[in-house]
């Protein structure tokens, strides 16, 4: 059905001119990267794909427009590295050996040999002898080699913490792959363990990471995500006494951005993780308690988090006191607190929090308001007064302004040792272990004598066994492998178990940047000179759902091998672009169950790989995608069988001499804008107003050749730079072209052309403006201006308004070229 809507005559075999080009290509050499190029680098990346097998149309929607803008930067005369590996790590390939019993090596590596294929056939500038794979081991070792320096470092560490668990992939997941409460990947509800991990200390880089300022152009949104993600604010932390209760803990420990509120606590929250729940409880109400805790335990913390869901919360039948004011008030444990985030506890103010108030309205608790608002009329609030105020009902800070009083509380809370001031973030340590297979195993060994051990650099790389039991056990299944599990310890020469949980693949991705640079290299993970030469990287393009995941990891990533001397260079990513999704034709995310897909396969084989590159580019601004059309497809294809033809046309038909020489002006003209936007256009990623651009000269060139009233001359100079400004956007057709012309090959190694202000300018007349026939303004305008653009701009000039304001236009003469004169009344 869809395939023969997509049939369009052509006057070309498109398939025979893609495979022709890219082989010559190939052959010349024509996208190997050449380090010591004198021209100056630029290092653009997208974002390398997971070989999941077969390339989908929102691959080419990533991949095309990067490869057009990485060709407009070597046309502008940088010498460009824009290559492209595999992120061939991770839990598809083990679910595909699970499910098929296909081991994940050659699952993944099948898959690899497919997708290249596919991958060529954009037509793209990869210089493929920097592939990467990272589930070899010439990648991961160095993964190991790195961990070992962050572990030297002290910015990774093994330590027990609550995770988050995948009860279907049977696996540890990480904060950021949890959505709504479902592991990303099976959409399977979440729930928690605790268990010995190795984490990395991201959050001790929360601060640097806040720091933006060397970025040149990241897009706001992610900015903006990143910062929240980080969620760093400032506050005082402070404890509750609870020393009459006999425990060795004397308080409870809370945080809060709103100490100004304290003397408005009317309860505290235990998150149910918080170990002093137990010991608070007492026997009356340790069963409710109890039972409540094991189900929080299964619930999601967004779920926690959400505004929707309901505040509960149990009693524990015990007090703390408020040391301000010395009320004794009621310990709740409530799930809405986070056992994860700050101190796992906090004091409830229901008449300055939204949360708190919902909750003391549940469960019948005092709001006690101590930040009035100015225009409090002293009566019961019908929600959380969150803003600013007086205080009230606030001891001695009484009448002070709300932010007063928040400086003169923590002053006394730090003069009586019963708190401080300090800084809080959102962001946790970075979870780097994974229970499966299908990874990089992590460098450590345990020994019962020394601890745990570094596995020695020269014993590098530890390599994934190939004949593991890979069904998921919730045990990492290298566990069960006993020649790997079993070693000697370096350090004492005796019995040591290897670490068998392999590393999340967002390691891989976090300096896969550097790899390119030097993927054969032994001696270090990338060759030190050539980090010199390209980093950091000038452009980097992909999709926006990265931002917390690998776009933080990496930066932090970057900042660590920074601190060790690793590379010179703080931040990976100079500039990011986020492009957008392709939707299907009924503007819905494509998938199979909508039977909505499209394949690239079949389309670039009817219709040529440039067709669907110059639609892709075409369907409206890459940052914010838009639905595939067959329709659309078509008329793209056809709009460059039009341009075969228009460039296919014999020059000499036309006399040398122009017969027209207004027309020719208006050609020259527009080329030079044509040249302008597209230069500008395609710098910005306006690939579909460029395009538009092209376009409109198109049907001008074909215009004018039909009146033939420009010369041979300029039709040469006019067909020559529209195909070297189409080069990017399609570059198997214009090399054809280009080469039928017989212009030297390759129009690929050419400059983009440069415009002149002077030809690009519009032509300027004198307009004389009159008000009821006397002259009262005179304005430059464009030669071709209509009838209604030179009344609006009449009409526009402060000095004709001071004779037309507060009166009426009766009417309007024009005199093209000449004159308006407005008759008013
Ligand atoms: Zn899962
Ligand atoms: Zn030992």
């Amino acid at each position: 059905m869809t395939t023969r809507s997509r049939q369009v005559e052509l006057r070309y075999d498109p398939a025979e001119i893609d495979r022709k080009w890219q082989e010559r290509w190939e052959k010349d050499g024509l996208h190997r990267v050449d380090n010591q190029d004198a021209r100056p680098k630029w290092y653009e990346m997208t974002m390398y794909p997971y070989p999941s097998g077969d390339l989908h149309i929102g691959h080419w929607y990533a991949m095309a427009p990067a490869d057009c803008h990485a060709r407009f930067r070597r046309m502008q005369g940088f010498n460009v590295l824009h290559p492209i590996g595999f992120d061939a790590f991770g839990l598809p390939a083990e679910n595909a050996a699970i499910s098929r019993g296909i081991h994940p090596h050659t699952w993944t590596m099948d898959n690899i040999a497919n997708m290249r294929g596919q991958l060529r056939s954009i037509g793209a500038i990869y210089d493929w002898s920097r592939e990467i794979v990272c589930c070899l081991p010439e990648y991961y070792r160095w993964n190991q080699w790195l961990f070992l320096k962050f572990y030297q470092q002290g910015l990774a560490y093994h330590g027990m913490a609550p995770v988050v668990w995948c009860p279907s992939c049977q696996t540890v997941l990480a904060h950021e792959q949890v959505l709504n409460g479902a592991c990303e990947r099976c959409d399977t509800v979440i729930t928690r363990r605790d268990l010995e991990q190795w984490f990395f200390r991201i959050t001790e880089y929360a601060d640097r990471l806040l720091d933006f300022g060397c970025l040149e152009d990241w897009p706001d949104k992610i900015l903006t995500m990143q910062r929240n993600w980080i969620g760093r604010s400032e506050g005082v932390e402070t404890g509750f006494d609870i020393s009459e209760h006999g425990l060795d803990e004397k308080e409870i420990r809370t945080f809060t951005t709103r100490i100004d509120t304290i003397f408005g606590v009317t309860f505290v929250v235990l998150a149910p993780e918080h170990p002093l729940v137990e010991q608070l409880t007492t026997d009356g109400q340790r069963r409710e308690v109890e039972t409540y805790v094991e189900q929080a335990r299964s619930t999601s913390e967004i779920d926690r988090l959400s505004t929707e869901t309901e505040k509960t919360g149990v009693f524990l039948g015990t007090y703390a006191t408020n040391r301000l004011n010395g009320e004794q008030v009621p310990i709740y444990t409530g799930d809405y607190v986070l056992g994860t985030y700050g101190t796992g506890a906090v004091m409830g103010v229901p008449a300055h929090d939204s949360r708190d108030f919902v909750f003391a309205q549940k469960y019948g608790l005092p709001i006690r308001i101590v930040v009035a608002p100015i225009t409090w009329d002293g009566k019961e609030l019908a929600e959380a007064h969150v803003g600013d105020g007086f205080m009230t009902n606030s001891g001695k800070y009484e009448g002070m302004t709300n932010e007063e009083g928040m400086e003169a509380i923590a002053d006394d809370i730090e003069k009586n040792s019963w708190g401080r001031r300090t800084v809080s973030y959102r962001l946790r340590d970075w979870l780097i272990s994974r229970q499966r297979y299908w990874g990089t195993p992590i460098p450590m060994l345990y020994c019962d004598g020394c601890g745990i051990v570094p596995v020695p650099e020269e014993d590098l790389p530890v390599l994934l066994p190939p004949d593991a039991e890979f069904k998921p056990t919730g045990e990492s299944p290298l566990a069960l492998n006993a020649e790997f599990v079993n070693t000697t310890c370096p350090q004492c020469q005796g019995v040591a178990r290897r670490e068998t949980d392999t590393m999340d693949t967002f390691f891989d991705s976090s300096w896969y940047m550097l790899r390119y640079l030097s993927p054969g290299y032994e001696e270090g993970p990338f060759a030190p000179e050539l980090a010199k030469t390209w980093m950091p990287v000038d452009q980097y393009t992909g999709g926006a759902e990265h931002a917390v995941m690998h776009l933080l990891y990496s930066r932090f990533f970057t900042k660590g091998m920074h601190d060790m001397g690793i590379v010179d260079f703080d931040e990976p990513f100079l500039r990011l672009y986020n492009q957008g999704v392709i939707l299907g034709e009924d503007h819905e995310k494509m998938s199979k169950s909508r039977g909505n897909v499209v394949n690239p396969d079949e389309v670039v084989g009817q219709l040529g790989a440039d067709a669907v590159r110059c639609f892709l580019m075409f369907i409206g601004p890459w940052d914010q995608g838009g639905p595939w059309s067959d329709v659309g497809i078509n008329g793209t294809a056809r709009w460059l069988n039009r341009v075969w033809d228009m460039v296919e046309r014999d020059a000499s038909e036309l006399n040398r001499e122009p017969d027209d020489s207004k027309t020719v002006r208006q050609t020259e003209r527009l080329l030079h804008q044509t040249i302008r936007k597209c230069y500008n256009d395609l710098d910005k990623f306006k690939f579909n107003t460029a395009i538009a651009a092209l376009m409109e000269l198109s049907n001008h060139l074909n215009k004018v050749w039909a009146d033939a009233s420009i010369g041979s001359e300029v039709w040469r100079e006019c067909v020559e730079n529209f195909l070297l400004m189409l080069a990017p956007i399609a570059p198997h057709l214009t090399e054809e072209l280009w080469g039928r012309k017989g212009l030297p090959y390759s129009i690929h190694q050419q400059s983009f052309p440069a415009w002149h202000e002077d030809l690009a300018a519009d032509d300027l007349i004198t307009l004389v403006i009159q008000v009821n026939g006397k002259v009262r303004d005179r304005l430059e305008v464009p030669a071709d201006i209509d009838e209604a653009a030179a009344q609006a701009q009449a009409l526009a000039s402060p000095r004709v308004q001071t004779y037309t304001n507060g009166k009426s236009v009766a009417k309007t003469v024009y005199v093209p070229g000449r004159l308006v004169n407005l008759v008013v009344n």
